[in-house]
């Protein structure tokens, strides 16, 4: 009795697949087929060819979704309403710091959109503590016997993001889920995870927070933003945070549209770090540039750690090669993506074992380094973009003895993105 009740409550707000067997009235077919041998995916509403996606002469499946597992002709779905059975407690928020006049300030104007169930930006400077700008509004929610998730595009976000939010509520139940590890669903009020999982659910959430919302592989996915609109009642309330925000954002935000608010300082009160333009005379083949080369030999001889952003992780492994041959006593070696050492290279960076990174736009966002300076090669790369440029430059001025660590965009020519990402930096800096 105890287990199916349980059971029951695991449902709650989620679309499950099931076969045609189950005598369940609610159950839906996952695939409708369309005219012109198109097919539309009942849990993420994309539309592909039949014929491209068929098994057998009977069968096809939903290439959009598969992460999730394959959905066939021969499946269905279900979508169990959403209960709101939590234990509220009384004072659900147990974090205990402050918050500085103008997060507050935010803080406030966040419990009024959740109030009044409205969307709403938060454009946040990178290190200004957005996540602590929530937790009223979290609080509140909570007390309103509401159901949360706190998403984000990328998996290392999410587990960031899980310790955090278990510590400052925790009388209320917080889970975590997503394709890499952590799928140890269980019913809960707060629920982290990445937005694919969100296709897991169907109007279940009375409040969804959408972390990076200007990230990859979010942005331009009609997939994931798909699964936000169908993870959400009907009224709701939508917060995006973001450091960047997108064009589409800001053109929003300029129209109306959207509302927002604007934190443009970081905790500790400093500027942000504003990136100096190096124009590069002659790249030879073959051999390290002389200013990129002399910039390094004076950090390296005042013993400043710092990260060095490439475009590839061709050029990763070729730069720092290079640096071991003409500067073999510094402490340097290269991380990217596809790199099975990368979490642990990161981490003996964080621990001084290192004086420097060579590394690919992995090391873009989402980490903290403390007294950093940062230089990007190449920075007229396509590969970076106005937001790439201004998210690398926030790895600098991290702490507040700190805040004025060095940016440096080495380039052949001052592109658009550069002009931009430089004079953002600047504006925000020049707000109060
Ligand atoms: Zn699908």
């Amino acid at each position: 009795m105890g287990d199916n009740l349980q059971e029951t409550k695991d449902l709650s707000g989620r679309l499950i697949v099931t076969t045609k067997d189950n005598p369940q009235s609610q159950k839906f077919p996952a695939l409708i087929s369309l005219a012109n041998d198109q097919f539309r995916c009942q849990r993420c509403q994309m539309v592909n060819c039949q014929s491209t996606y068929s098994i057998t002469s009977q069968l096809f499946y939903c290439p959009e979704c598969l992460v999730l597992g394959r959905l066939t002709n021969q499946d269905y779905l279900i979508a169990y309403p959403e209960q709101n059975d939590f234990i509220v407690p009384p004072h659900p928020l147990t974090w205990t710091g402050t918050l500085t006049p103008k997060q507050h300030a935010i803080s406030c104007q966040l419990c009024q959109v959740q109030m009044n169930k409205q969307e709403h930006l938060v454009w946040a400077v990178t290190g200004s503590g957005k996540t602590e700008m929530l937790f009223a509004m979290l609080a509140q929610a909570i007390r309103q016997g509401e159901r949360i998730a706190l998403t984000a595009p990328r998996v290392d976000v999410c587990n960031e993001l899980y310790p955090r939010i278990k510590a400052a509520f925790r009388t209320t139940g917080v889970s975590l889920l997503h394709g890499q590890g952590a799928n140890h669903y269980y019913y809960s009020q707060i629920l982290i995870c990445t937005v694919h999982q969100l296709l897991k659910f169907r109007a279940a959430f009375d409040l969804l927070i959408l972390d990076e919302c200007d990230s990859y592989p979010y942005v331009n996915n009609p997939l994931l933003h798909q699964a936000v609109q169908q993870a959400v009642k009907k009224r709701h309330t939508l917060i995006y945070l973001s450091a960047t925000p997108s064009p589409e954002y800001q053109q929003q935000i300029a129209q109306g549209q959207l509302n927002y608010s604007l934190l443009n300082r970081r905790f500790h009160g400093h500027d942000l770090p504003e990136p100096q333009f190096r124009l590069i005379w002659r790249q030879r083949f073959n051999c390290l540039n002389k200013q990129l080369l002399h910039s390094i030999t004076t950090l390296y001889q005042k013993q400043q750690r710092f990260l060095l952003f490439v475009d590839s992780i061709k050029q990763a492994e070729f730069i720092s090669q290079l640096l071991h041959q003409e500067l073999p006593n510094l402490q340097q070696t290269f991380v990217h993506a596809k790199d099975p050492l990368r979490g642990q290279k990161v981490q003996a960076f964080r621990d001084n074992q290192w004086q420097a990174l060579v590394t690919t736009t992995i090391l873009e966002r989402g980490v903290t380094f403390f007294n950093i300076d940062v230089m990007v090669w190449q920075a007229d790369s396509r590969r970076f973009n106005a937001q790439t440029l201004i998210q690398i430059a926030g790895r600098a001025g991290r702490s507040a003895e700190h805040s004025d660590n060095q940016v440096i965009f080495f380039a052949k020519q001052y592109t658009l993105a550069i002009d931009q990402a430089i004079r953002q930096i600047r504006r925000l800096n020049q707000d109060e």
